[in-house]
């Protein structure tokens, strides 16, 4: 391969909700966490544990927002606000790190990748463009790249960052696509970055000049975001990806 033909062009994936669908199958997640901490804390009765169940998923939405990734914090939070007291102490940390990793493994175990992504990886690799893989930390150290690994989307990808843990920072700070543009060699206004979450994955690829994709399950979702990326692009068009991020790099080649 010349200089002239190297791949400069690079399309940077996130993970969750973009490659894998995952989001949805988060309440088999969240009813095992339950169950076992009903069995733990020795909680009986219908109502109670409809209560300590919304409060798991009261902060799956709750801290994620406030991008508080470590997910021992969520159980020992929801435990809280149960018993209306900090009783966390008498949680040791081995079994928070337990549920923990039982959320993870059913999310892992329940993930599938959506359909068409492994045509547009290969198309976009055909049409040499690089592969990037950028997706925030699951909060326990490892976990995110053995579910990347269990996905089997290794092999497809040039470089992948696990921001939090490769980098102090996560998304939507743009040290993690600084650090991923080093890693892949293509300069950031070289890139596209398709991800799911306008809150997470627009403003620091914009800063850095990045184009930005995002992939929803239903366009009228986003009515009322202020973040707007370059295209918004329902699921069920996967397949225009392969010919758009061509196209997007090709543009940025001519100015
Ligand atoms: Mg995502």
């Amino acid at each position: 391969m010349t200089s002239n033909t190297e791949k400069r062009y690079a399309a940077i994936f996130d993970f969750d909700g973009t490659l894998v669908e995952s989001h949805p199958r988060r309440n088999i997640a969240h009813s095992k966490v339950c169950d076992f901490l009903l069995k733990y804390l020795n909680i009986q009765g219908e109502i109670q544990e409809k209560v300590l169940l919304n409060l798991i998923e009261l902060m799956e939405r709750e801290m994620n927002e406030k991008h508080i990734y470590n997910r021992n914090i969520w159980w020992k939070e929801a435990v809280k606000r149960y018993f209306s007291k900090d009783i966390s102490e008498s949680i040791s940390e081995s079994t928070l790190n337990e549920l923990t990793t039982i959320y993870w493994q059913t999310v892992s175990d329940e993930s599938k990748i959506f359909p068409g992504v492994e045509d547009l990886l290969a198309s976009l690799w055909q049409k040499g463009i690089k592969l990037g893989l950028m997706s925030d930390t699951d909060g326990l150290e490892g976990m995110k790249a053995k579910r990347i690994e269990d996905a089997g989307l290794v092999e497809y990808f040039d470089a992948i960052i696990i921001p939090g843990e490769d980098t102090k920072d996560t998304k939507p700070s743009t040290q993690p696509f600084i650090k991923i543009c080093a890693a892949l060699g293509v300069a950031p206004e070289n890139c596209v970055h398709v991800g799911d979450n306008p809150q997470v994955d627009i403003l620091g690829a914009k800063e850095l000049g990045m184009k930005t994709i995002i992939l929803t399950p239903d366009k009228t979702h986003f009515k009322e975001k202020i973040l707007i990326p370059d295209y918004l692009i329902e699921l069920k068009d996967i397949k225009k990806l392969e010919e758009l991020i061509p196209e997007l790099l090709n543009e940025k080649n001519a100015k």
